[in-house]
């Protein structure tokens, strides 16, 4: 703390990311990257801007990538916003969306950037307990609120929730814009920008971060209705005109582009995701069911944050969460087969399953 700070400052309460260690050779199963590399298309994109156009700036509206996104969705680009990664683009939905003195409703276990957001932009938080099984009812966002948010499929659970109960929500709330979080939904869910055009109250947001595995690039998107957009545009060009930069454009239309390459490394993931369940449950390990590239497991007789330190001990990074409901869980990003084998091993050397 110092005097120089402005008083606001100091009642901020951060969000901690997952641990990036610095130590090489490490199964790093903690922060839902990738285990694939970016499309070589996109890399190829990224590598033939890297020139002298570097001294001029970038095109502060993005207008290659936001058709490349229009185009793989089938929407106007005018219902397509990009930020700085999608955490940027949820901050500007935060500012320029949710702050109408009223709370805005999210689950009790859920993305912990919601709560961190609130407080930076003044929004009180409306905590909404998940069911017994971790999921989302949809007749608990019936009631005052000044906003409404969640991923789908939610983080850290990696639960789904089927389209016709989020059409659910946003026709329970016409005078709210209901914030999807789309960061895990090529893992498995079906995207709800199909129903932008019909709910005009409807914000969808993802990355290429996860399914894209361009973390590194940051990129982020919104798809919505025009109005929505704007709000997003505002925020964004009274904060920072060229969030994204050339390498990023076009580094992030190649890979919306590159849909061979898409599937086939997410359809990966997908079977990998299926056999590590298969292989902890034979453990004994609880396992919610995933839509995500991770999964979020429990075992009745091991303690939760023992597990993770035993795991770290042995070169295995998964995330743990000191949370009321969730401490005895653990979430375990999916990898490539032989992190996913080292994972299973490690644990079996732990002593589990025996
Ligand atoms: C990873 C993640 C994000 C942030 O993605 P970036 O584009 O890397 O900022 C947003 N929401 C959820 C739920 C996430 O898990």
């Amino acid at each position: 703390m110092s005097k120089f700070w402005s008083p606001f400052v100091k009642s901020l309460v951060p969000y901690v990311p997952g641990e990036q260690p610095k130590m090489i050779r490490l199964v790093k199963l903690n922060t839902n990257e990738n285990p694939y590399g970016p499309s070589p298309r996109a890399i190829a994109a990224m590598q033939a801007e890297l020139n002298d156009n570097l001294r001029l700036y970038p095109d502060p509206n993005s207008d290659r990538l936001k058709q490349a996104i229009a185009e793989y969705y089938g929407v106007r680009s005018e219902q397509v916003f990009v930020g700085n990664g999608s955490d940027e683009v949820l901050a500007h939905a935060f500012h320029g969306l949710f702050q109408h003195g009223k709370p805005l409703l999210f689950p009790d276990v859920t993305y912990s950037f919601y709560p961190v957001y609130c407080g930076l932009y003044g929004i009180e938080p409306g905590i909404v307990p998940l069911d017994e099984q971790f999921q989302i009812r949809p007749e608990d966002y019936a009631r005052p609120n000044g906003g409404i948010i969640f991923p789908n499929p939610n983080a850290p659970t990696g639960r789904l929730l089927a389209l016709e109960a989020i059409e659910r929500i946003l026709g329970a709330n016409p005078d709210s814009v209901v914030l999807v979080d789309e960061a895990y939904i090529d893992f498995g869910g079906q995207t709800a920008i199909a129903l932008v055009d019909r709910y005009p109250n409807l914000l969808v947001t993802q990355t290429l971060s996860k399914s894209r595995s361009l973390a590194g690039l940051r990129v982020g998107l919104a798809v919505g209705h025009p109005d929505l957009i704007e709000a997003l545009e505002r925020v964004k060009n009274s904060f920072n005109s060229y969030p994204l930069d050339r390498m990023a454009i076009v580094g992030a239309a190649a890979a919306f582009e590159d849909r061979a390459y898409f599937q086939r490394t997410c359809q990966a993931v997908i079977d990998s995701r299926e056999q590590v369940v298969a292989q902890l449950e034979a453990l004994g390990f609880d396992v919610l069911p995933s839509a995500a590239n991770f999964i979020f497991a429990r075992h009745p007789a091991h303690d939760a944050a023992q597990l993770a330190a035993g795991l770290r001990e042995q070169g295995v990074i998964v995330r743990h969460f000191r949370q009321p409901r969730i401490d005895q869980f653990l979430r375990i990003t999916i990898g490539a087969p032989e992190q996913n084998r080292a994972l299973v091993d490690t644990l079996v050397g732990l002593g589990v399953g025996s």
